[in-house]
């Protein structure tokens, strides 16, 4: 008999993580005629960058062992009461949007809504999203979700740039009551956009010629004034008005949008979304009809489908950044979906009504806290404010003495000042807490007493008052009782395809496990609760996972130092560009200005590199798919002196391990550049090989894709950026979380979102050392079992030097477009009738599909996959020889819905049971397209982008 200790299961996580079991493992190698999976390896990752040393990051945790140690973690974290306000309020998330939409697989797992006919619901959720942006700012267009408030901030700014009739001013004026790490990340953004910036009173923009400004509304210390003679001044000189709003401030207050303002943006935080130590949350983003196409971001937009249904895609921007590249209207690629959706749901959850009671409670408290300070003869800066109530010439020491002792967290970062935030988790008792921590204890003054006095006394004067009605679409009243509620989100999970149904193999996104135990700790009050500008030593367990994380991804990396600031990948890029242009300023550098970007690269790169004020030179690829040598030494040379440096993804966008990655990096060092190296596809790295080792000198890593954290149907992510020794002092840091980089900010908050951190933390503890580089070597068993399977049904394009390919493989459809005239987006939708998400469709390559299955799909699902794309070629092989007319065939009327198999005559030269349940494994798991084939053109030309009225729904 074994002992106790051998009883154990640490090694439990590594099995189910990775899908396929030892068996299945040895069948598909097999299939590949090799012995083991080190061979694999050895045939597939060239030698000369092959690690010789295991990674330094333990055994492997079970869930349960995980979990405590993360606990304790949490643990050390003090949940304080937050007045802190500056853009992060305290929120109740709605349970019933808490479980079925946060903690809910059906919402988190799904991807970006590229295939719009399975991805209705979030689209749906999104509509509402842009709906209640649009009511709240006053607005006609709203896009559904940046990164944070400073990032929109920053995108209005080179918006209003583009759009600006005032063409000869390069002049952007910041008002200096704006939130102070907005002002940080404009800063930054309009260096290397070339643009200067002025931050002052904004009655100096009287004075001033410039092509935009930004307003603060309310200010950040809370004051509230009519910003109509401002944006007047700004107009006066033909420049941009862009204001950041309040959510909920917007809900009392006359709308922006009535003032005259161009752009509004903000943080939709506290509409339900905890502020989680930063993020992450979802920015809103509204403006005027007339810059639609001058918009960052996504827009939700309604066409319709084939039946003449209404239905739902993003329109114009889908992939904008792919088309246009460094003329792209920005790099944002991953946003804040799921966020997105909760603020919409919260919306939905409270209508205009809640929302109405829960503002004018908010702000009576305000009116109680300024009463109490005029009782106790404090100075209230400003007449007018809404939630927040700055007090001068108090005695802050005395006040943060108090604070500290009742375990509340007030704004202290003013001169002589103390500022509070009240927001809608403030109860009664607390406010009376606050006001004896403000004032000290009083007998007389009271909360009870000062509502007395105030309620007859309103303190916004009526023109700044909301006088237009707000969600009066019928959305935000017809869910009112909790059923109604649950059954909606429930109604529009089920019109969505996610992880949760079927593989989603999308090639350059890694969708892989989500596990539970991962995601179980971010809605823990200790993580979810922390405001990120609260005391360090109230976030003592914060800091050390931050540590823990960024110990263990350096040595995943290679690198030398992680910054956890960029929260997505492209942020990453944008930052990790930033610091080789401050390191290469700081050597008398600051001419080399030419980014080398192979034309493989995914969009981001150039669109990033261009705002990093670099200007791409595109390297050729040859037609095995690799870097062309010759034609990247050339250019480096030609360029020797501007030579800022290279973007290259590894292994490449065509799947594949170049062999010569360590020449690439040392022909651009040869040349005095800096090697990028965009760690989207870090999965067939982690444990095999590493940037670092590799050569590069600074990578991002899409926490998203490689390290477990959930899509969310187009985001959060996390994009930190290894670096070398050398550009670590150039990494973003913070004006107000001070750190060790002295630099600016490039997001909001000082650690992105910090709050989803412990899914990738909880991801390397239970896999450890041995399971992070067993699960990249099933990724790339995985690729290469699809690849075997497929090819002698459809040319694989790209091999590596063994007729392997990388974790992805792509699977070219143009010679079968030739022969039978279906393309690539016929066999995308069909894939859906057979239930699976198409893969990444037309990148990095037009005509192709991109699949990477990652390790977490068992042989079972890649088999079930594999046979649906045999499948789909001999339907195609019926239209080729003429049994199957091209006009009418099961491949382009893809996908098939309910709606089709009902109707009474059915008139194709094909049955039902082809229609929609092509292959048996459906017959067991059939996911049922909510609409037909949706008209992309349609919905460009005729872009619509609020909710429909209901009756539209009819018929
Ligand atoms: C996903 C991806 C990015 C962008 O990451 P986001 O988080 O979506 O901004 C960049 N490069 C490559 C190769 C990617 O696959």
């Amino acid at each position: 008999m074994l002992a106790l200790h051998e009883l154990t299961q640490t090694e439990d996580f590594i099995r189910r993580h990775v899908g396929p079991g030892e068996q299945e493992q040895n069948e598909m190698l097999k299939a590949l005629s090799l012995d083991s999976l080190e061979q694999l390896i050895h045939e597939t990752v060239p030698e000369d960058i092959r690690l010789t040393k295991p990674l330094t990051i333990g055994a492997s945790k079970t869930e349960e062992q995980a979990l405590s140690e993360l606990k304790a973690l949490a643990q050390e974290n003090k949940v304080y009461r937050s007045y802190i306000g500056m853009g992060y309020y305290g929120t109740h998330t709605p349970n019933v949007i808490l479980r079925n939409v946060l903690e809910n697989p059906g919402w988190y797992t799904a991807y970006t809504p590229y295939q719009p006919e399975i991805a209705q619901g979030r689209l749906e959720a999104l509509l509402n999203f842009q709906q209640m942006t649009m009511d709240l700012t006053g607005m006609e267009l709203a896009n559904a979700s940046l990164l944070d408030e400073a990032t929109a901030a920053a995108e209005a700014m080179a918006m209003a740039k583009r759009v600006s009739k005032n063409k000869k001013s390069n002049l952007f004026f910041i008002a200096n009551d704006t939130h102070p790490q907005t002002i940080d990340v404009v800063c930054q953004r309009a260096e290397f956009f070339g643009f200067e910036t002025i931050i002052g009173e904004p009655e100096q923009l009287g004075e001033l010629d410039v092509f935009g400004a930004l307003l603060q509304y309310p200010g950040t210390t809370g004051q509230v004034r009519d910003l109509t003679p401002l944006i007047e001044m700004i107009h006066a000189r033909k420049g941009i008005a862009c204001v950041a709003a309040d959510l909920m401030s917007l809900v009392l207050l006359k709308a922006p949008g009535e003032m005259g303002a161009d752009v509004v943006l903000g943080s939709t935080q506290r509409f339900g979304v905890p502020m989680g130590y930063g993020g992450p949350h979802a920015a809103f983003f509204a403006t005027r009809d007339a810059y639609k196409r001058s918009t960052p971001g996504r827009i939700i937009g309604i066409s319709k489908d084939r039946r003449g249904k209404p239905a739902l895609r993003m329109a114009l921007q889908t992939r904008e950044q792919h088309i246009r590249r460094e003329k792209a209207n920005s790099n944002i690629c991953t946003a804040q979906v799921l966020l997105a959706n909760i603020a919409s749901f919260y919306a939905v959850f409270h209508g205009p009504h809640g929302l109405k009671t829960m503002a004018q409670r908010i702000h009576r408290m305000a009116v109680i806290v300024a009463a109490a300070a005029k009782a106790h003869g404090v100075n209230v800066r400003y007449d007018q404010f809404f939630d927040t109530v700055t007090l001068d010439g108090i005695d802050k020491a005395q006040v943060l003495l108090r604070a500290q002792d009742a375990q509340i967290n007030v704004r202290s970062d003013l001169d002589n000042a103390v500022a509070v935030s009240l927001d809608e988790t403030t109860t009664p008792a607390d406010l009376a807490i606050l006001l004896a921590v403000l004032f000290g204890p009083s007998e007389t003054i009271t909360v009870d007493t000062l509502d007395e006095q105030v309620r007859s006394q309103p303190n916004i004067a009526e023109p700044l008052l909301r006088a237009s009605a707000i969600l009066t679409h019928p959305v935000f009243h017809q869910y009112r009782s909790e059923t109604e509620v649950l059954r909606y989100i429930r109604r529009l999970e089920g019109r969505d395809l996610a992880l949760n149904h079927s593989m989603i193999a999308l090639g350059s996104c890694t969708m892989k496990l989500n596990a539970t135990a991962e995601m179980i700790p971010i809605t823990w009050p200790e993580f979810a609760n922390l405001h990120p500008f609260c005391p360090k030593e109230q976030a003592a367990g914060y800091q050390q996972l931050l540590t823990q994380l960024e110990q263990w991804l350096v040595d995943i990396t290679g690198y030398d130092a992680v910054c956890m600031q960029p929260n997505s990948g492209a942020q990453g890029e944008y930052a990790g560009l930033l610091a080789i242009r401050h390191y290469q300023a700081s050597i008398n550098q600051a001419q080399r200005n030419i980014c080398l970007i192979p034309s493989s690269a995914h969009g981001t790169n150039p669109a990033s590199a261009h705002m990093a004020g670099l200007k791409v030179v595109v390297v050729e690829c040859d037609k095995a798919g690799n870097i062309d040598i010759d034609d990247l030494r050339h250019k480096a040379q030609e360029h020797a002196e501007q030579l800022s440096c290279i973007m290259v993804t590894y292994p490449s966008t065509h799947g594949v391990y170049e062999q010569s990655i360590r020449e690439i990096c040392e022909i651009i060092h040869q040349f005095g550049g800096q090697v990028y190296l965009d760690g989207a596809n870090m999965n067939a790295q982690v444990g095999l090989t590493s940037p670092g080792f590799i050569g590069a000198d600074v990578s991002h890593l899409n926490l998203h894709k490689t390290f477990a954290i959930p899509h969310g149907g187009g985001g959060p992510g996390m994009g930190p950026i290894g670096v070398k020794a050398h550009l670590a002092p150039f990494v973003p840091g913070h004006n107000v979380v001070k750190g060790e980089s002295t630099q600016r900010a490039v997001a909001a908050a000082p650690f992105g979102s910090a709050s989803i951190l412990p899914i990738s933390w909880m991801y390397i503890a239970m896999l450890g050392s041995k399971g992070l580089r067993r699960a990249s070597e099933v990724a790339i068993l995985n690729a290469n079992y699809i690849a075997k399977s497929l090819s002698e049904h459809y040319p694989i394009l790209y091999t590596g030097n063994n007729g392997r390919v990388a974790h992805e493989c792509i699977i070219d459809l143009r010679p079968l477009k030739e022969q039978s005239g279906i393309s690539e987006l016929d066999i995308a939708k069909r894939l859906n009738d057979y239930g699976f998400h198409a893969p990444t469709m037309s990148f990095p390559v037009a005509g192709t599909l991109m699949v990477e299955p990652t390790e977490s799909e068992s042989k079972a699902e890649l088999d079930r996959f594999i046979e649906a794309m045999i499948a789909i070629r001999q339907e195609a092989e019926q239209v080729s020889t003429g049994i199957w007319p091209s006009e009418d065939n099961p491949l382009i009327n893809a996908p098939h819905t309910l709606d089709d198999l009902i109707e009474d005559d059915w008139t194709h030269p094909y049955s039902r049971d082809i229609a929609a349940y092509p292959s048996l494994a459906v017959r067991a798991n059939k996911f049922w397209p909510a609409v037909n084939r949706i008209d992309d053109v349609y919905g460009d030309r005729n872009l619509f982008c609020s909710c429909l009225p209901m009756d539209a729904y009819k018929d």
